[in-house]
C-alpha cells in the first residue's frame, strides 16, 4: 500500500457504533486490503433515526460514515475496522464486501419514505470525505460502488438520483460516454441468444456476479437493473435497449483495463 499521510476533515463528529469487528488479516503480517468504497442511502425518514439505528447494539448494522443532508459528517466506525453495512454481497469475484470496503451512508429517506434529490451541501461534503479516503487508502476510481451494485435484486441504494456522474468527475467512480439515444429493445427477460451472451459477459466483466451463458435470467435482469440505476439512471427497466447496450460495453471496456486511478 502506498504510504499517504492520513488526512481527516477536522469537523467530523465521532459517534461510535458498537457494530464492528476486525478486518480479516489484521494482526497478520499482511495489511488487510481496503480498496473499495460502498455508498448507501439511509432509507429512513430522518438522519437522526438512521444514526440511532446504526449505533444501536440490537440492530447489528453500521457503517463507517454518515453524511447528513445539511453536510454534517459522523464517523461511527474507524475505517481501519470492519463495519457491517453491505450484508450478503459480491463484486468482481470477491464476496463479503464488508471485509475490504468502507461504507458511507448518505442520508436520504429512500424509495420507501420519499426518495428525493441529494442537496448540494450534502454532496459537497461527501466529495470532501471521499477525497480524504481516496488519498488515505489509495482507492482506485473503478472501486466506488453502490450498495445496489454489490447486492443486485436485494438493494436499490443509493439509487438513481445519486450524482454518480459528478462523483466520476472527481475520479470517484467511472462514467460512460453517451453514444446513442436509440431506445430500441434488443433483449429482455426470458430471451436466449448471442446478444444476451455478450450482455452477460460484459456484466460479469464489470463486476456483477452472473453466469456468462446466453440466457437472460433473473440474475441478468437484476444485474442490468442495478447497472441502469448507476450508469443509465434516466430509465430503469432491466431490459437491454441500444442505449443501455452501448453504455454497458463502454463501462465493461473501462473496467477490463484494470486499475484506473
Ligand atoms: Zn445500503
Amino acid at each position: 500500500m502506498k504510504v499517504v499521510e492520513p488526512q481527516t476533515p477536522t469537523d467530523i463528529i465521532k459517534r461510535p457504533s458498537p457494530n464492528w469487528n476486525e478486518r480479516p488479516g489484521l494482526g497478520s503480517d499482511e495489511h488487510p486490503l481496503i480498496d473499495t468504497i460502498i455508498l448507501h442511502y439511509t432509507g429512513m425518514p430522518t438522519g437522526v433515526e438512521a444514526l440511532e439505528r446504526l449505533c444501536s447494539v440490537d440492530s447489528k448494522v453500521s457503517a463507517h460514515y454518515l453524511v447528513e443532508e445539511n453536510g454534517g459528517i459522523f464517523e461511527m466506525v474507524d475505517p481501519e475496522k470492519r463495519a457491517w453495512h453491505a450484508g450478503v454481497s459480491s463484486w468482481q469475484g470477491r464476496e463479503n464486501m464488508n471485509d475490504t470496503s468502507i461504507g458511507i451512508e448518505v442520508v436520504n429517506p429512500g424509495h420507501d419514505h420519499g426518495y428525493r434529490s441529494f442537496p448540494e451541501r450534502q454532496i459537497a461534503r461527501l466529495i470532501e470525505l471521499l477525497g480524504h479516503l481516496k488519498a488515505r487508502f489509495d482507492i482506485p476510481a473503478h472501486r466506488f460502488m453502490g450498495h445496489s451494485d454489490v447486492a443486485p435484486g436485494r438493494k436499490q441504494d443509493p439509487g438513481e438520483l445519486f450524482p454518480w456522474a459528478r462523483l466520476a468527475d472527481h475520479r470517484f467512480g467511472i462514467w460512460a460516454r453517451k453514444y446513442t439515444n436509440d431506445a430500441t429493445i434488443i433483449a429482455k427477460k426470458g430471451m436466449v441468444g448471442p446478444d444476451v451472451a455478450r450482455l452477460n459477459k460484459s456484466l460479469a466483466t464489470i463486476g456483477y456476479t452472473i453466469l456468462p451463458d446466453d440466457r437472460f435470467s433473473q440474475e441478468t435482469f437484476d444485474a442490468l437493473t442495478a447497472f441502469q440505476r448507476h450508469w443509465r439512471p434516466e430509465k430503469i427497466d432491466g431490459q437491454l435497449d441500444r442505449n443501455t447496450q452501448a453504455i454497458v460495453s463502454d463501462i465493461a471496456d473501462k473496467m477490463s483495463l484494470g486499475k484506473i486511478d
